[in-house]
């Protein structure tokens, strides 16, 4: 067992191509986590549960296939 996959060469489930990481843009932060929805007086509240993890996004350099990651947690509450 290797300590880190963080190197890891990410392959195309597509293609079979390299894939690049990066980050989704356009949000401040994109992060995952599990939602618990509830009604009240009519009105859907949205409320996240559990942990949440930002998002790493991996771009095909052949066909451009997108994929999400959500492995690390979003835990620090102060930043770094
Ligand atoms: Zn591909």
């Amino acid at each position: 067992m290797t300590e880190s996959n963080m190197n890891a060469v990410h392959v195309c489930p597509k293609c079979n191509g390299q894939m690049i990481q990066g980050k989704l843009r356009g949000d401040s932060t994109v992060l995952w986590s599990q939602i618990k929805e509830s009604k009240i007086f009519g009105v859907t509240a949205i409320q996240t549960v559990g942990t949440t993890y930002t998002v790493d996004a991996y771009r095909c350099e052949q066909c451009a296939y997108l994929e999400l990651y959500a492995a690390r947690e979003a835990g620090n509450k102060n930043g770094s």
